[in-house]
């Protein structure tokens, strides 16, 4: 059944799952078998070389895992997806897949902890070159394509500052000297933008974070056209980083939720983030949703709704940090970011805890920065709480 017809919330719930399930199962099995069996060799064989669909082993493929796949192939409007353990293991398999020796990648200088570590210091053991540009510096960003390069990394809004890249324009400049453009997608979720619809080639997901939700699995998800996602879908079935068939269950099934809990996060938000604006102890607030916000116009273009993450300063530097946090009750003070409860931290113990503070202030992110990722809880909770701790300031 083609689902890419149908609205998102619908193909969030349907996709993927219309193989009659044994005994008339209502959602997906747990198949946590490694091997499939075959009566007949000819049969197995053609599965085996890829002259016919099923299953062999799981490090390849596996039912349940393919059942999230298709969800998300689906949103992000993909010919075909692929998964992986972890969000990092989708961004690893992906560059080295794609990259090799001489080659050049050129990224921002905003991208997720981990995704800087491989350009900053393992991208450059195999001489792979990686250039990174101001993450809002579209012409720097430009001029440093045109030079040549063969991999275009994205990530917008950014982590985590929420910085907004414009995808249309840089995609455009990619594909005139061949590069493949490559976004990662976790903060946005394919409910509020489609990198692909935008020019992109090859989409990223850590479905850790708000596909799966509720904090509880680990896995990752590339989207894109079906010669790009073999390739790198090939690397990764020697590489070993597989997703299993339980995380893959919860992920799924996480997703049918998606959109109702992306909608509650983009309205909070956005209501949190102007409050926080209004707040005296409060000296910054980056949320894309905010109109004084300087990638507002590009997000309201290329984005359909703000996002669930904003971040903010407090006067009176980490000091301030070190009082606010401990006070919030509704808040997990923990890594992560896109679940049902709300969680937050400063990004040196959390997005950006693989770096030296050396580096980090080499990417410009602040010390003093909080990162606020919003649940699904009532948002005049959420104030209440937020005004309590700002009060004791
Ligand atoms: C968390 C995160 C990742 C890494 O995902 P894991 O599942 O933790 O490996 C990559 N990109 C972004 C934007 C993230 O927030």
């Amino acid at each position: 059944m083609d689902f890419s017809k149908y609205k998102k919330s619908t193909a969030s719930v349907w996709a993927g799952e219309t193989d009659p399930f044994t005994n008339g199962a209502v959602t997906t099995p747990i198949i946590n078998s490694v091997a499939f069996a075959y009566d007949d060799l000819d049969e197995w064989h053609k599965v085996a070389t890829g002259k016919a669909d099923g299953y062999i082993y799981s490090r390849n493929t596996n039912p349940t895992v393919h059942v999230l796949e298709e969800k998300i192939r689906i949103l992000e409007k993909a010919e075909a997806a692929t998964s992986f353990a972890t969000g990092m293991g989708a961004i690893s398999n992906t560059l080295f897949a794609l990259l090799a020796p001489g080659k050049r990648v050129v990224s921002i200088k905003d991208t997720y902890g981990g995704a800087s570590r491989l350009f900053l210091d393992f991208l450059p053991r195999y001489q792979i070159q990686a250039t990174l540009c101001g993450t809002t510096d579209f012409d720097e960003l430009e001029a440093e394509i045109a030079k040549g390069c063969d991999v275009l990394y994205l990530e917008t809004p950014t982590n985590p500052t929420l910085k907004v890249v414009d995808i249309k324009r840089l995609s455009a400049a990619a594909k005139k000297v061949g590069a493949i453009t490559v976004v990662d997608n976790t903060f946005a979720t394919p409910i509020n933008q489609n990198p692909l619809a935008l020019g992109a080639d090859l989409v990223i997901h850590s479905a850790t974070k708000f596909l799966g939700g509720h904090s509880d699995a680990m896995g990752g998800i590339l989207c894109g056209t079906k010669a790009l996602v073999e390739k790198v879908f090939q690397f990764r079935e020697i590489n070993g980083a597989s997703l299993q068939a339980d995380p893959a269950y919860m992920i799924a099934r996480g997703m049918k939720t998606l959109e109702l809990r992306i909608e509650r996060q983009n309205t909070s938000a956005l209501t949190i983030a102007r409050y926080l604006k209004a707040h005296p102890k409060v000296s910054d607030v980056f949320y894309p949703g905010l109109e004084s916000h300087p990638g507002h116009d590009i997000a309201k273009a290329q984005m359909s709704g703000f996002g669930g993450i904003l971040s903010f300063s407090l006067v009176g530097g980490y000091e301030n940090v070190r009082k606010f946090l401990p006070q919030l009750q509704f808040v997990h003070l923990a890594a992560s970011l896109g679940s049902v409860s709300t969680l937050a931290g400063p990004p040196r113990t959390t997005s950006h805890v693989e770096l030296t503070e050396e580096q980090r202030l080499l990417l410009g992110i602040p010390e003093s920065l909080i990162r606020y990722s919003v649940g699904i809880e009532n948002v005049e909770d959420l104030i209440g709480d937020l005004d309590n701790a700002l009060a004791s300031l």
